[in-house]
């Protein structure tokens, strides 16, 4: 079976400007030091708003910080007549690991579907980084028992022309809706069905060695007084968190998840 390294990767969404975000990886580093975090054994990220990319890049680089970062969102497009858009190969430029794609909220206050998911996974491919696909049924769904068809349909769209090696690096997150920035968390039973269920399509789409090597993130209202819980279903490779990643002890808490008694 393939080791996957666990991810804990902060959605900081639009908050913190590049000072903030200067202050708040600096204390982020100090915390996961003073833990002595092992980077080998859990990877730590931060997405950061576009404007912050430039600051966080420099401190991280000043400091050796083996911090990972990346961008909410990327262009679907590399270059051209598509004003406000941030092209991939800039984000790589720029030293970006990780980019979200396909977040609940972007495809609720900007109309991304499968189509447009699909195109932005493939330029961030095309310019070296990891999408991280978020994939997620809404209260709705959940309560008409069709979460896992439901999330299963969103990754087919995002996965759609993709080869086998490229699946095998990619991050999914699977962030139900309802459980994101509400304080309400799926159970890690909940979190597990959907982690196993994308694991599994993965297999049947490509083959067991890109399933295995594939890493499957829980998002939805984590915090430190839950991640050791979801981080013990044999499916769950880590975490996508919202607002607690804006406070970096809370956030080191959550990524040090291993040294927490259950
Ligand atoms: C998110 O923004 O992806 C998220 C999971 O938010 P929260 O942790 O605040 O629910």
């Amino acid at each position: 079976m393939a080791t996957r390294t666990p991810l804990m990767a902060g959605n900081w969404k639009m908050n913190l400007d590049h000072q903030q975000a200067i202050a708040t990886v600096q204390k982020l580093a100090w915390a996961l030091k003073d833990g002595k975090h092992d980077y080998a054994a859990v990877e730590v990220a931060v997405l950061v708003p576009f404007t912050d990319l430039r600051s966080v890049q420099t401190l991280v680089d000043a400091d050796k910080l083996e911090l990972k970062y990346g961008a909410q969102d990327v262009s679907a497009h590399e270059s051209g007549a598509y004003t406000g858009e941030i092209s991939p190969v800039f984000l790589s430029k720029l030293g970006v690991t990780y980019v979200a794609i396909g977040h609940s909220e972007r495809r609720q206050y900007h109309g991304e579907d499968e189509a447009v998911t699909n195109a932005k996974v493939k330029s961030a491919l095309g310019a070296g980084l990891v999408p991280i696909l978020c994939v997620g049924e809404e209260l709705s769904v959940r309560e008409e028992g069709r979460q896992v068809p439901h999330t299963l349909a969103q990754l087919d769209g995002g996965l759609e022309g993709l080869t086998a090696a490229q699946v095998a690096g990619l991050v999914i997150a699977y962030e139900p809706v309802w459980a994101i920035g509400t304080g309400k968390t799926a159970t890690p039973e909940d979190a597990q069905e959907l982690a196993e269920a994308i694991r599994v399509r993965i297999g049947e789409l490509y083959d067991a060695a890109t399933a295995q090597a594939v890493r499957v993130l829980y998002g939805g209202s984590v915090k430190s007084s839950n991640v050791a819980a979801l981080m013990t279903k044999p499916d769950v490779d880590g975490a996508l968190v919202g607002g607690a990643s804006l406070d970096p002890e809370e956030f080191a808490k959550i990524a040090r998840y291993q040294s927490h008694t259950l």
